[in-house]
Parts: structure tokens; C-alpha cells; sequence
């Protein structure tokens, strides 16, 4: 027994990246803190505290994946979001796509921390989710396809080509939350409050959202291959076999809503925040997207309700909400409209969203 006591576990390295605004800018502070967590688990670490944004972008795409067993980022989704947008770019993406990542939150949103923390039956702090670096092993993660018409060229961070796809593990909304999320960041000071915050703002706006919403729906008893098992030629970005080509019409079977919608929202992962458990039945390698929704105008009261169960989870069973379980869709809204991806923002047009199941992998337990 003494023996196995004193074997230390086998040397590892991680790449630790540091946003220092991400949120209410703990993230160098909160790292200093667990710190020691991954060094008694005899993990070498490597720190680099980004400088601008797209900083980890440029990170991720270069750096060498032989050199580290993890890379780690300490911040927020979009954070997260730079790293995987970088694996992405890279010649060889099949691979970096597949190299384990892991979250430490110190952002305001922590969708994927909470996501993480929630399916290890842990409250979502960075020493549990330090404890996933160095006791949990990866995890697959689905990762959507999203291509756009337009990138807002106002965002303070625009990411990739217009031309390009980019790649969501989160959430993809418009409408009433897409609004929250992206006007909410003047409130960054207040932390994950900012949402509340401007849930509230909006909800006494009183606007109104039109677009259409063209889905294939997935079948209650649908089984998604993994997509490493679907293709062994991966060529230089991961295959869409479901969507039409950008602006066709979509093939047979597609359903569509159109109108006027309130609430959009597309969920990858279970919780789109710390207070945010928008989609219950999502899971991390499902390969299905929840929808959820809110068809026509709602009042008010319909908003106070659906956003006051939303931390429970019991929002979907309120009578104007609606979830759709699907691994393709489009959606059409005004080129003025705003639509947040994993908490970036992007400008309406037409966007279309395919779910890659598993395709990426995140330290958990
Ligand atoms: P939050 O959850 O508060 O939004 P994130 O960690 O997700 O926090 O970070 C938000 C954005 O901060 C990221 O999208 C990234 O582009 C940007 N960022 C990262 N490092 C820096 C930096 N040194 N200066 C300015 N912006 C940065
Ligand atoms: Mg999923």
C-alpha cells in the first residue's frame, strides 16, 4: 500500500491560458488559487496571460500539440470559443480538435464550466472544475457547423471569415436573448449579474423579432453516429451531410416555423450559464441540438415567467415554450437582427447549424 501511496501519478504538462478581463477580471487570481491543485497532481504547467482578444485564437492554431497534454483556458465561454475557433483553422484540425481542453470559469458566462460541473454532480467552482484536470479524463464534446451570410463588422471581436464556417459548443440564439447576452457586456463588471441585469432591461422594451426557422427534427429514438466513425478522410473541414449548399432550399422532410418569435434559443450543452439550465434533456455527445423557443409576441408576464424557472430548468414546461430536438436547421431573420454564438455576437442574414457529434473533447468527469 505505502508503495502505491508514494507513486506520484504520471508527469504531465498543460498550456494554461489566462483571460485577465474575462468577467470581473479574477482570472490571474483565481489560476494563483488552484494553482497548487494541479501541481500536487504533478502537472507542469505552462501559463501565457493573453494580451488583446483573438490572442488565444492565434494560440490555439499554432502552438504544438506534442508539447502538452492539455491546454486550459481560465475565463469565460467566449474565451473557450477562441480556442476552439483556432484548433479549427489549423491544417491538421482533426487532430488539434480532439486535443483535450479544460475550463477553469472566470468568465461572466461559464456555460460549459456549469455544463461540466452539473454532470459530475458538483457546484461549478474553479477548484472542482480544477479537480476534472487532474482526476477526470476527456470527454466527448458535439460541435456544430455555423455558417453564416455576414459577421458584424461593429463586434469587438470578429472571429474568422466571413466566408468561413465558424464552430459553436454552446448555444447559438436571437431574438429577446441573443439582445441580453451581447448588450449585457457593458455590465461585464457585474459578473454573471450582468445577465439578469439585462433580462430585465429588455423585458421592459417590449420588442419584437421576425424570421423563419427551417429544421430537420430529430426522432424521438434518434441514434447519431459519432462523426470520427462516419468518415476517415477528413479533409480541411468537417463534412456537412445534412444541410442544403447555403441558400438552397432544404431537402424533403424539413419542417419550418415562421413568424414572429420571442425567445431563440439552440442549445448544444445543458446550460447556456451559471443560472441558465435552458436545455435539461441536452447532452454533452448527443448529437442533437435543443431548440428552444417562443412563437408570436410574448407579454411580459410570459418573459418574467419563463426567465424566473429558467435556472430550474422548468421553463419548458410553460405553455408558450416549445423545444425542438434536431441535428440541422436554418434560420432567416433580418440582416439588422443580432444573433450570439457561444456568446459572440453575429449580424441576421441567413445562418445555417449542423451538429458533428463528439467531435471535440473536454476534461470532465
Ligand atoms: P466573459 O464570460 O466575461 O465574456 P470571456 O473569458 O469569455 O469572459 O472573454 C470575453 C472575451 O475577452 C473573449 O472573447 C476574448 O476575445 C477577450 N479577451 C481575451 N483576452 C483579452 C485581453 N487580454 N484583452 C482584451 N480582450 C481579451
Ligand atoms: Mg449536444
Amino acid at each position: 500500500l505505502d508503495e502505491i501511496i508514494q507513486k506520484p501519478p504520471k508527469q504531465r504538462k498543460f498550456l494554461v491560458l489566462i483571460n485577465p478581463i474575462g468577467g470581473t477580471g479574477k482570472g490571474e487570481k483565481t489560476f494563483e488559487k488552484i494553482r497548487p491543485i494541479l501541481m500536487n497532481a504533478n502537472i507542469l504547467i505552462e501559463k501565457v496571460t493573453t494580451e488583446r482578444a483573438q490572442h488565444a485564437v492565434d494560440i490555439a492554431e499554432n502552438f504544438d500539440l506534442t508539447a502538452y497534454d492539455c491546454i486550459v483556458v481560465v475565463g469565460g465561454d467566449g474565451f473557450a470559443y477562441e480556442v476552439i475557433q483556432g484548433f479549427m483553422k489549423r491544417k491538421d484540425w482533426a487532430d488539434a480538435i480532439r486535443f483535450p481542453f479544460g475550463v477553469i470559469p472566470a468568465g461572466s458566462g461559464n456555460g460549459l464550466a456549469k455544463t461540466m460541473a452539473e454532470a459530475a454532480g458538483e457546484l461549478c467552482l474553479p477548484e472542482n472544475c480544477t479537480y476534472f484536470l487532474a482526476k477526470g479524463k476527456p470527454l466527448e464534446l458535439d460541435l456544430a457547423t455555423l455558417r453564416t451570410t455576414s459577421f458584424y463588422s461593429i463586434s469587438y471581436t470578429v472571429v474568422g471569415n466571413p466566408k468561413e464556417s465558424s464552430f459553436i459548443f454552446l448555444s447559438l440564439s436571437w431574438a429577446f436573448l441573443a439582445e441580453v447576452d451581447i448588450e449585457s457586456e457593458k455590465y461585464r463588471y457585474l459578473g454573471s449579474q450582468r445577465f439578469t441585469f439585462a433580462t430585465i432591461a429588455k423585458i421592459m422594451s417590449s420588442k419584437g423579432w421576425n424570421g423563419k426557422f427551417t429544421y430537420l427534427e430529430a426522432p424521438e429514438d434518434d441514434i447519431v453516429p459519432n462523426y470520427w466513425d462516419l468518415t476517415e478522410n477528413h479533409g480541411q473541414a468537417p463534412q456537412v451531410s445534412l444541410l442544403p449548399a447555403f441558400g438552397e432550399l432544404p431537402k424533403e422532410g424539413w419542417k419550418t416555423i415562421e413568424g414572429a418569435f420571442s425567445l431563440f434559443w439552440a442549445m448544444n450543452v445543458s446550460h447556456a450559464a451559471l443560472d441558465a439550465h435552458v436545455a435539461p434533456m441536452a447532452k454533452l455527445n448527443d448529437g442533437h441540438i435543443y431548440v428552444v423557443i417562443m412563437e408570436g409576441k410574448a407579454t411580459k408576464g410570459d418573459y418574467l415567467n419563463v426567465m424566473l424557472a429558467l435556472e430550474k430548468g422548468q421553463h419548458i414546461e410553460k405553455p408558450c415554450v416549445k423545444v425542438i430536438k434536431t441535428r440541422a436547421f436554418e434560420l432567416e431573420t433580418p440582416e439588422g437582427d443580432l444573433l450570439s454564438a457561444d456568446g459572440e455576437r453575429y449580424a441576421g442574414g441567413l445562418c445555417q447549424v449542423e451538429v458533428h457529434r463528439g467531435m471535440a473533447r473536454v476534461m470532465g468527469i
